[in-house]
Parts: C-alpha cells; structure tokens; sequence
C-alpha cells in the first residue's frame, strides 16, 4: 500500500522526562530539547488503552513466550498506538520514544506482532518460541539485511509455521535480524532456499529510560499546546458561526474527534444540535 501523508507528524518525545510531546522542539515541562517520533505516516496517534495493552502483551506472550509481552511493555510505562496503512487493521507501539513494533491483524487469519529491533534484542536471552540459530557464516550477512538461509541455520523452535514472525539468533543468542518463516521450523535445516525473510536486522540499543510516567505528566508537558489548540479552535467556531448566522449542528460518532468537536463548539458558547447517524452497525 503506497503511503499516505495528511499534514505533518506532530509527535515528538522528551527523552528526559519519557514523555510524548506534541509538535514542540521543548519539553513544556523540562524546557529540554524534543525529538521528532519516526512514525509510518498518516500519524494518528493515540494513547494505548488498558485492554488493547493486555491484548498486545498476550500476543507477545503467546508468540515468543510466556513474560516477554511484560519484559516489552511495562505497566508503568507510557505507551501510544499509531493507526498505519494496512490490508485490515495494524498499529505501531510506541514506548519510549520509539515504535516497538507493530499488532497487525489480516483478514481470515489472526493478530500477529511484528517485532523491531530493538525489542527483539530486549527478550533475546528469554525466547521461548519463534527462534531460529544461524552458524557463524550466516551472521555477518544477516546483519546487513540478507535473509537466513537454511543452508546457515543449525536449530530452530519445531512449532515455527509458515508465516510466523521469528527472531534469528548467533549461537550466544544475540538476536540479528527478525523476519517472516518461509518453512515450517521442522523443515528449515538441512534444507535448501530460504527460512526467514528478513524484515528488520542489525543491532539498536535496548531501551533504559526511566519509567513511572502519568498520562497527568504527558498532559502536563503539553498544556501550553493544548491550550494553544484550544483557543484557536474555539476563535474559529466563533468566526464561523457569526459569519453564517444559522443554526448550528455538530456531526457526532462517539469517536474521539467528535467529541473534542462537540466540547470546543460547547466552550465556544453555542448550542448545537447533535447529529449521530445510526449506520446500522452501532453497538445498541
Ligand atoms: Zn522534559
């Protein structure tokens, strides 16, 4: 799917606080420098809900082992979910600044995590399933983008099947690349063409940032911007609705950017008429 670009991508991070930071080069809170998220565009962020976070951490847990979705996603850590291109339905995880990986769900089959880097090096020592072992030959390649080749692996979990997102391993368990099975574990050794096609590869730093945040600490370090936000929102509903002089109605979802809609044209003192269309596939 080609990309999709709407506007800029507004997401930054305050690597000294650990917190999102909307657009602004400072932290609102430590007046240190932000840097800019690298996000799949459109960028429509959000924050992750609790049931999305249990979701995600048995995903993980289920495919690479039991303990890794917590090892990944701590529970006092801020995390983001970023809505990108896909077939059905995918998100990127943002933790720390950086995207994760992402939980991406195909039509007629099931969620899967896509790991990045950084993550699969911070629960290489703890993989239970999804790995592969290349001998030495393999890892100099490998780290370079190539994909494993049967002909290099030497062990593998057996329940790898076609399509199972694996993590390759040195023979100290260092992970260098993670990519998609081509064969089912049983069949890569000894075998010729190609096991894992490599998706990400080479070594990122693991994370050590601090931890502790509260969705009160990310609000707090943005309240300027969104006060900001807010007071050019609510001039521009007033201008519109003055030049107009008619009757006004908000178009509401229930989603979250209806209801910001709604609140702001209530804060700017009007009175809209709420229109909700039922199209039919609405929870009652
Ligand atoms: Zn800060």
């Amino acid at each position: 799917m080609g990309i999709v670009r709407l506007g800029k991508l507004a997401l930054r991070w305050c690597f000294e606080c650990n917190l999102p930071i909307l657009e602004s080069v400072k932290c609102g809170t430590c007046n240190s420098e932000t840097k800019e998220v690298r996000l799949t565009p459109p960028g429509d962020v959000r924050p992750a809900f609790d049931e999305e976070l249990r979701l995600i951490r048995a995903q993980i847990d289920g495919q690479f082992g039991s303990g890794c979705g917590k090892e990944l996603i701590p529970k006092d850590k801020i995390v983001l979910l970023n809505r990108a291109p896909a077939l059905d339905k995918m998100d990127e995880i943002i933790i720390d600044g950086r995207v994760l990986g992402a939980l991406r769900y195909d039509p007629g089959e099931r969620y899967k995590i896509l790991l990045r880097m950084h993550a699969a090096s911070a629960i290489e020592k703890n993989l239970v399933k999804n790995w592969v072992i290349v001998d030495h030959g393999a890892v100099e390649p490998i780290k370079k983008g190539a994909n494993a080749l049967c002909v290099g692996i030497t062990e593998t979990y057996s329940d790898i099947t076609f399509g199972d997102e694996v993590v390759v391993l040195d023979t100290d368990k260092n992970a260098l690349a993670v990519g998609k099975a081509m064969k089912p574990g049983k069949e890569m050794i000894g075998n010729k063409g190609i096991g894992v096609k490599t998706r990400w590869y080479g070594k990122e730093e693991k994370s050590s940032l601090s931890s502790g945040q509260t969705w009160e600490d990310a609000i707090s370090a943005n309240s300027w911007f969104f006060e900001k936000k807010v007071k050019k929102a609510i001039q521009f509903i007033e201008k519109v609705a003055e030049r107009e002089n008619k009757e006004v109605a908000c178009s509401f979802s229930g989603g979250k950017d209806s209801l910001a809609t709604l609140l702001l044209a209530l804060d700017a003192g009007l009175t809209p008429k709420v229109l909700f269309v039922d199209t039919g596939l609405e929870f009652e």
